[in-house]
């Protein structure tokens, strides 16, 4: 047996635990791998609460992310002692996730953990961290460059927000950072945003168009805010929506689409193809200043995994959590 988060189905809705799981109880895969670091993110937190029905298999290990070394494979491409990252593909959801000191998976899920980057760095980036890479990476095939203008991150302290903001200031963007935390200004201006602003500024009704604030933008709250980024969005410019944090609706119009060009890219982690993961994970190894990831990160162990799960649907988390497993 191993230790692992097992949620349960209960006569209303789901339990969570940290409780012994058997080995023999593990999912059909090719490889297994020794679970070293996980993480903690929004996707998390509904699973570990059961606020939202993200689990579709009872029982399931929680956790949608991981990285750590292969134990056995019967995969050509993977063989013990390898190091890998592991994140979507329904892990936490239909598969037996990363919440675990072992998880048997698909070879061809994996991704060779890059060089100069740590397990527990993969991890502190996670699942939240790679999905502001793919977004910065729609944002370039997009043709969008800092000489374009401004750039626009709103969940600014959450977890793909901070990413995102390290990542652009890095890259040499102004990046404006939408907070409904102000009191974490410092904290936003370290990571590298140049100006700040309350999130409130956009979460009304949107207009069909708006006076042009920027050229280019990442949302995880979608709903009236993404409607009013893209109403504020310069002529030709690029929103990326990853995430839902404010709601799933878009109550806006095509006029920014039809009379300014501009353009709104979805990004999904889940299912993304591997080409693209290879590519988010060697950019991210790259790209992302370590000092500042080092500032993003807060540990906690697996006991502390389900508490903090409520924490992070409230909001309270500020940047990433990562999970020592191992
Ligand atoms: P997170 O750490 O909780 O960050 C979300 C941030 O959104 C919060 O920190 C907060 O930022 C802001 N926020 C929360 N509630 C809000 C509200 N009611 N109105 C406006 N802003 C609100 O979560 P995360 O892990 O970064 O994930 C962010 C979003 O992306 C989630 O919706 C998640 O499901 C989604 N996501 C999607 C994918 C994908 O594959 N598409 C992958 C990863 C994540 P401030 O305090 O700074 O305002």
């Amino acid at each position: 047996t191993f230790r692992a988060i097992r949620i349960d189905k209960a006569d209303k809705g789901t339990t969570a635990a940290l409780t012994q799981f058997d080995e023999s109880e593990l999912m059909d895969g090719d490889v297994t791998v020794a679970v070293e670091w996980s993480t903690l993110n929004y996707k998390d937190g509904l699973a570990l609460t059961g606020k939202a029905p993200v689990v579709r298999r009872f029982p399931m290990i929680a956790g949608i992310d991981f990285a750590g070394t292969v134990l056995d494979s019967t995969h050509p491409d993977w063989k013990p002692g390898d190091k890998v990252v592991c994140n979507g593909w329904g892990m936490g959801e239909t598969h037996l996730g990363a919440y675990a000191e072992k998880a048997r998976v698909k070879g061809d899920w994996l991704v060779r953990l890059p060089d100069g980057l740590s397990a527990r760095d993969a991890m502190a980036i996670g699942t939240a961290g790679y999905t502001a890479m793919l977004s910065v990476l729609a944002l370039e095939k997009h043709g969008l460059t800092p000489k374009d203008g401004p750039v626009v991150v709103t969940g600014a302290a959450g977890g793909v927000g901070s990413v995102a903001i390290a990542l652009l200031s890095k890259l040499g963007y102004h990046v404006i950072a939408s907070t409904g935390r102000t009191s974490e200004e410092a904290y936003l201006r370290d990571l590298g945003a140049a100006e700040i602003i309350d999130r409130n500024e956009l979460s009304g009704p949107a207009k069909p168009l708006a006076k042009e604030r920027w050229a280019g933008g990442i949302d995880s709250v979608g709903s009236t805010t993404l409607a009013n980024l893209l109403s504020m969005t310069k002529y030709r410019g690029a929103i990326a929506a990853c995430g839902l944090a404010a709601g799933m609706d878009l109550p806006g119009s095509v006029a920014p689409f039809i009379l300014r060009g501009v353009c709104l890219y979805g990004i999904d982690s889940v299912m993304c193809p591997l080409p693209d993961r290879k590519q988010a994970w060697s950019r991210l190894a790259g790209d992302l200043d370590r000092a500042k990831l080092a500032e993003i990160t807060r540990e906690i162990p697996l006991d502390e995994v389900i508490g903090a799960g409520a924490k992070v649907l409230a909001g309270q988390v500020r940047g990433r959590i990562v999970v020592k497993i191992a």
